[in-house]
């Protein structure tokens, strides 16, 4: 059992469980005597893992057959190259919904490739909340339309999805994937970085519809090209082995917690802990519009920087560990991926109602 409650922003807490389980393969991989990080990528056993991989992302995630899944390296960030070269370097316009930072970067290399527009941004608003369906001027035939599900570092979510009619809709899905359900034919492409709520840090889940599988210009880069990683089911290359393994064991852990709806419903217990002490707090500030918060990470202030240095002093004597913001905002974030327990939420959730008692 362990003594510290993990609200790291990335990567992530991850189960126990998981943990205990990687740790038997890293010394013995499903009887072969090998290491998780010995064994052949193309080998039987590993091959059986791959395919119930994808297998249990299906079901978890309710993926649709017209659907294929990748698992690549890179991290997101590639894919915020991947998905201009192979979709926009063509020709026409993708629109881009700036919502902070990893948009940001998003829209930065789709520029490189190819002709962007800014549907919205709720960049003067410093990103406090997702536009308003009102305020998005989509492209009437964009080659598609990308946003970010859930902005890590501002703290905010989607939460009802912009309709591209059809103009598939592209979502970096990195800091929300597998926390709630989601209608995945309603998407063109998810990507995510497992490292927050799929895995460890290495591996890159993609879900591509099969229409956009093979739009890429003949003179791409075979390796940024999603053609033959889909022909090879992720295997165009050496795959990362061991974080696929990992991506494995949490689904599996997903499955035997009741699914994405269940975790879903811990999530939202585990959010509501900490905001309703925000909305009840005048110390604690919130700083994200309430029809706009995210489940996943909650930043909020406290009436100075000093308090909020102490705050952190104090609160990782305690074991609580990554509550400091994102160095662009300051101000502490309270990242609550799937595997931190609804225990760790009360806890973090009494003693801040301890810290401002002490401050009164
Ligand atoms: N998108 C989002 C929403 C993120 O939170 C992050 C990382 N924190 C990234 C993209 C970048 O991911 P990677 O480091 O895997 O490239």
């Amino acid at each position: 059992m362990r003594n510290v409650y993990i609200f790291n922003p990335g990567p992530g807490v991850l189960p126990e469980p998981v943990l205990e389980s990687t740790s038997k393969a890293v010394l013995n991989f499903a009887g072969t005597g090998m290491s998780i990080m010995e064994v052949s990528h193309r080998s039987k056993q590993f091959d059986a893992l791959l395919v119930e991989t994808v297998d249990l992302l299906k079901k978890v995630m309710e993926i649709p057959d017209n659907y294929k899944i990748l698992f690549l390296q890179g991290g997101a960030s590639l894919q915020f190259a991947m998905i201009p070269m192979n979709l926009l370097a063509a020709g026409g316009v993708a629109d881009y919904i700036d919502t902070g930072y990893w948009a940001s970067r998003a829209i930065k290399e789709a520029k490189k490739i190819g002709k962007v527009n800014i549907a919205a941004s709720t960049k003067d608003f410093n990103y406090t909340r997702i536009p308003a369906p009102d305020e998005i001027k989509l492209t009437k035939d964009a080659v598609y339309c990308h946003i970010t599900s859930n902005n890590t570092i501002y703290g905010t979510q989607w939460q009802t999805f912009p309709n591209t009619g059809k103009v598939p809709l592209v979502a970096d899905m990195s800091s929300d994937i597998i926390s709630r359900k989601v209608d995945v034919g309603k998407f063109g492409i998810i990507y995510a970085g497992a490292q927050k709520n799929m895995g460890p840090a290495g591996v890159t889940t993609v879900i591509i519809r099969e229409d956009l599988v093979d739009k890429a210009p003949e003179n791409t880069p075979t390796l940024l090209t999603y053609k033959p990683h889909v022909e090879n089911n992720s295997c165009y290359n050496t795959c990362p082995v061991m974080a696929i393994f990992v991506v494995h064991e949490v689904l599996k852990w997903v499955v035997d917690m009741g699914g994405v709806a269940a975790i879903e419903k811990t999530n939202d217990k585990k959010a509501a802990l900490i905001y309703s002490i925000l909305d009840k707090s005048t110390f604690y500030k919130g700083t994200v519009e309430k029809g706009s918060r995210s489940k996943m990470n909650i930043p909020f202030r406290l009436p100075t920087e000093d308090l909020e240095n102490e705050f952190l002093s104090q609160a990782g004597k305690k074991g609580f560990i990554g509550l400091k913001g994102h160095r662009s905002v300051g101000g502490i974030r309270a990242s609550m991926y799937n595997a931190l327990p609804l225990e760790a939420a009360q806890k973090l959730a009494d003693f801040m109602v301890e810290f401002e008692k002490s401050k009164a």
